[in-house]
């Protein structure tokens, strides 16, 4: 297996009839080992990677719709699964006689009865991050007295 670090897939690349995917294009955008600088002196260059297979790992940002529509298919038809998942976050200073015997504090919604959870974290300066979340649509509070 081959990592290559700091490239950009900008395409895919496909056979002459258009038929089957056989790589990705792809933009270089800073040195590795098997791409030393000195082969790119504006510091990026277009490399064309071919493979069998080719799986878009690429995240919610997919390009993948777009690339194919550009090779002339139809994109597929997309699913959204939306938990309507919120949260927020405030830092506060515990009570001086605060005395606590955990490291994080987690406590996590239970779907669907439960949407509710929250975590409290403890960070430098002997303050805490306490974080509310909510799902389905049951938003935390943004102000301190919600809080
Ligand atoms: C602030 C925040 C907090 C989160 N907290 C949690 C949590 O507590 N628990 C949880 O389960 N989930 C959490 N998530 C969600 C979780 O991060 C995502 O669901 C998960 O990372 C998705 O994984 P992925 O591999 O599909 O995509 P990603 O993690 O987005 O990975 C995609 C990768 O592809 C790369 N990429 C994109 N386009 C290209 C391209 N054209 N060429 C080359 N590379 C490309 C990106 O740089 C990235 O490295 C959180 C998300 C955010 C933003």
């Amino acid at each position: 297996m081959e990592f290559l670090e700091g490239a950009s897939v900008i395409g895919l690349l496909a056979n002459e009839a258009k038929t089957q995917v056989i790589g990705v294009s792809a933009q270089i955008r800073k040195p590795s080992n098997d791409n030393p600088i000195a082969d790119y002196p504006n510091g990026e260059t277009l490399s064309e990677l071919h493979a069998d297979l080719v799986v878009d790992a690429s995240g919610k940002a997919s390009h993948t719709p777009q690339w194919l529509q550009a090779l002339g298919y139809e994109p597929p038809q997309e699913t959204e699964v939306n938990a309507f998942v919120g949260y927020t976050a405030r830092i506060y200073q515990p009570p001086s006689n605060a005395s606590v015997d955990w490291k994080l504090l987690f406590i996590q919604p239970n779907p669907p009865q439960d949407h509710r959870g929250g975590a409290i974290f403890p960070i430098e300066d002997n303050r805490w991050i306490v974080s509310l979340m909510g799902g389905d649509r049951d938003y935390p509070p943004t102000d301190e007295a919600g809080f």
